[in-house]
């Protein structure tokens, strides 16, 4: 038998050891399943809450290896950001997208799909070119598609800045995405060519709670109201959620009262039964 000190050590260096080998594993895993085609868009709905029609779409990217469960953004984002290999998935999500929704962006011309950014993809030089490649294949209006950006993606101002005042002047719509969870100050984001803000799932959460940050959403209501800026609002799960956020401006929203992530053929049989009844 081991002392217990040393004991605790071997643990330690198990447990190093392992984290180190699925840090080292992951990028190569993520390039096989690029290859592979293991990557798989979900959209989730976002609805007016005025009159509760679905105005558009968030693309969700999902990875399901074969025989195994599905793996969540949050688990591979990370890494696919640190390796750089996130510019690929956003061209397999640009893909996927424009071969599984381009038919029905146009027959819907008011209807937009948000897709994620991440920084490295300011950073290729060419995102403008690649945004206006996916719609121009399938013959659609830049509206048709909406750049989802985090404060975080934003950093680099000076790359970052010009990138998305000549994507808004080509047409496509731009969100800020996760606001409130970074740093940004209210000039920044004045001074960047903005169409939304989306309000942050942990600030929804907090509506009707009596917690400290319940505060937050009229605060964020507030800026984004002054800043001329329109709001969806995430991470929707209940009536009382829906009807605060209602009563105070902001129009739209997504979250698991209205839809949950879906594959496309779902989104459009739901969305004709919504618009049935
Ligand atoms: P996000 O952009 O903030 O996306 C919203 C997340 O909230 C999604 O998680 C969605 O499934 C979840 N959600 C929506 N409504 C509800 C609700 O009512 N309740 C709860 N509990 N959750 C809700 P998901 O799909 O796991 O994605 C997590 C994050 O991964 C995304 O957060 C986004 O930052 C990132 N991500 C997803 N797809 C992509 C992508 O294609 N590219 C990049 N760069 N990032 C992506
Ligand atoms: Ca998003
Ligand atoms: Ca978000
Ligand atoms: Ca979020």
């Amino acid at each position: 038998l081991v002392p217990a000190g040393a004991g605790m050590g071997l643990v330690l260096a198990f447990v190093i050891v392992m984290l180190a080998r699925r840090q080292l594993a992951l990028p190569a895993a993520i390039r096989a399943g690029l290859r592979r085609h293991q990557f798989h868009v979900a959209y989730q709905p976002i609805v007016d809450l005025g009159t509760g029609k679905w105005v558009g779409a968030e693309a969700l990217v999902r990875w399901r290896r074969p025989g195994g469960p599905v793996i969540s953004p949050d688990e591979f984002i990370p890494a696919a950001e640190q390796s750089g290999l996130i510019v690929r998935i956003t061209d397999r999500v640009l893909e996927l997208v424009m071969n599984e929704a381009g038919a029905f962006l146009a027959s819907h011309p008011h209807f937009h799909i948000g897709v994620n950014l991440s920084s490295a993809d300011f950073h290729t030089g060419d995102l403008i070119e690649r945004l206006q490649a996916a719609t121009g294949r399938a013959s659609l209006p830049p509206g048709s598609l909406m750049a989802e950006v985090t404060e975080r993606g934003l950093l680099d101002k000076d790359v970052a800045g010009p990138i998305l005042s000549a994507l808004r002047g080509q047409g496509f719509p731009i969100a800020i995405d996760d606001f409130g969870t970074g740093y940004s100050s209210l000039s920044y984001l004045e001074s960047l060519p903005l169409n939304y803000l989306k309000i942050d799932r942990s600030f929804t959460e907090a509506i009707g709670t009596g917690a400290a940050t319940s505060q937050v959403v009229p605060h964020i209501i507030r800026m984004a109201t002054d800043l001329g800026l329109q709001m969806i609002a995430e991470g929707v799960e209940n009536s009382v959620q829906r009807d605060f956020l209602l009563e105070r401006g902001v129009q739209f929203a997504q979250g698991w009262l209205f839809g949950k992530p879906m594959p496309f053929p779902e989104f459009v049989a739901m969305m004709d039964e919504q618009a049935a009844a």
